[in-house]
């Protein structure tokens, strides 16, 4: 895999589009179908406030029409900040001697596993620090440990991993162990900063992790989720670095990317670098940016932190993202504990628990989902891309989103709660495909009053 930074640079350094231009671009991506790089150039090139306007505009419709009133949602897990690399910009970085390091047990998993399910999520993203060549094993451990877990006669039912870049054999070990999502971060697609923000570990090789979801297909794990760490080099060049990787993926493996992550640098304890960012994005470049990604890749997941605020979270919902952290603890075994923020990997912006993330939502009237079927049903990779390009994905997502949240609503929620939530789920059955799906959610519905749980197509 080969990104040329530079080119990108110089592609969206020249002047503003014309209106033909930009109109034109606009017009291919209302037909759901993304974009080409050129394309997204084009769009990462408009200033003007009209033209970006328009952009939101067809972003919403985007969204709108293909995932829905929805909004998967999902509990990271941080194993531990112990870490061999010397990122600048991360609290959890070897050099960073402020920090209290802390590798969790796997009865101290155990236990976050059980506080993550208490709360009602189903969905976990499990993340650690590098440590050198022994981690996989531990990690695989900790996904047994996870799933291990009964609360209540709840487990979770799907973990994703962010871990350290893997060679074939090991992921092919990964792929054993049911995992749903690999998610690995480029940080940086320029090669010289990104030699220059990882000062020493493995991580330093920047065409190591470049390759890593090569090898992660090339082992037969389908689905792969990349990213970048906004706020690290030039955004625009970002952008199109990360469409380039997808489009890479697209040709060599016959799918791309199932999510793409749009993380912005945040300040971090003992981390003086985070707290001067050298290439600062604006609010209304991120928006940009999350726009732009949704229309040039409209059926790849976005997902977004906590690091952003309740209000900007808010108002990218409409724009393209379609799975959100809700009630995270960035620091090693911090669920079920009030807040001690000093051993966090960096400041979250949103702090609301899932229960208010979740109320939130309803207030907006999205289904919050902690839907997991395609796992579950080997819906996976190509299988799930052939699903997902005619359209098809609301015809699973939104009636997997409402029978997910109504369990949540049954096992979790509060008399308010139930009943705002309810009403949603009843308002969003003109949303369902057709009668036939209308008369299979009454029917789960009902079963779920009965007692009947995790129903799903
Ligand atoms: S970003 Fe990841 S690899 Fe780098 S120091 Fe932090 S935990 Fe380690
Ligand atoms: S139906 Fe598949 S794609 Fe849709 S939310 Fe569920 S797991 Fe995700």
């Amino acid at each position: 895999m080969r990104v040329d930074f530079d080119k990108y640079k110089e592609w969206t350094s020249k002047e503003s589009p014309t209106e033909a231009e930009f109109n034109q671009v606009l017009e291919k991506a209302k037909e759901l179908k993304g974009l080409t790089l050129e394309e997204a150039a084009v769009l990462l090139r408009i200033e003007d406030h009209q033209q970006i306007q328009k952009l939101m505009d067809v972003a919403s419709y985007v969204k709108k029409e293909i995932y829905g009133k929805r909004m998967v949602l999902f509990a990271p897990l941080y194993t531990g900040n112990v870490c061999c690399n010397n990122c600048l910009y991360c609290g959890f970085r070897k050099d960073n001697k402020e920090l209290k390091r802390v590798v969790l047990t796997q009865d101290q998993i155990s236990s976050q596993v059980q506080s993550i399910l208490e709360s009602g999520h189903k969905r976990l993203l499990i993340i650690c620090g590098e440590e050198g060549k022994n981690t996989l094993p531990n990690i695989v451990k900790s996904i047994r440990t996870a799933y291990a877990v009964e609360y209540k006669g709840q487990h979770i039912r799907r973990i994703n991993v962010e871990i350290a870049p893997l060679s074939v054999e090991e992921f092919k070990e990964l792929k054993k162990e049911q995992i749903g999502t690999y998610i690995c971060f480029q940080e940086t697609y320029d090669p010289e900063l990104y030699s220059h923000y990882h000062i020493s570990g493995p991580k330093k090789d920047y065409q190591y992790r470049l390759d890593v979801m090569d090898r992660a297909m090339e082992a037969g794990i389908d689905d792969v989720g990349i990213g970048a760490l906004f706020g690290l080099a030039d955004y625009k060049a970002e952008v199109l670095s990360l469409l380039a990787h997808a489009e890479h993926l697209e040709k060599t493996f016959g799918c791309g990317p199932h999510t793409v992550s749009v993380p912005r640098i945040e300040p971090a304890p003992g981390t003086p670098f985070s707290e001067a960012v050298p290439f600062p994005v604006s609010d209304d470049d991120f928006r940009k940016i999350v726009a732009i990604l949704r229309v040039a890749l409209p059926y790849t997941g976005i997902i977004l932190s906590t690091r952003e605020s309740e209000q900007l979270r808010k108002e990218l919902f409409a724009y393209g993202v379609s799975q959100i952290s809700a009630g995270s603890k960035t620091n090693p075994g911090g669920y079920g504990k009030e807040d001690s923020s000093n051993d966090n990997q960096f400041s979250l912006g949103d702090h609301r628990s899932l229960e208010q993330v979740i109320e939130n939502l309803v207030d907006q009237d999205f289904i919050p989902s902690f839907c997991t079927g395609c796992y579950r049903l080997g819906r996976v990779g190509n299988d799930f891309m052939d699903m997902a390009k005619p359209g098809l994905i609301k015809c699973f997502c939104l009636p997997n989103g409402m029978t997910s949240f109504a369990e949540y609503l049954h096992d979790f929620a509060n008399k308010d709660l139930q009943k705002k939530g309810f009403d949603v789920i009843d308002r969003m059955m003109v949303d369902l495909p057709n009668s036939e799906s209308v008369t299979h959610m009454k029917e789960a519905l009902t079963k779920m009053e009965k007692g009947e749980r995790d129903i799903y197509l």
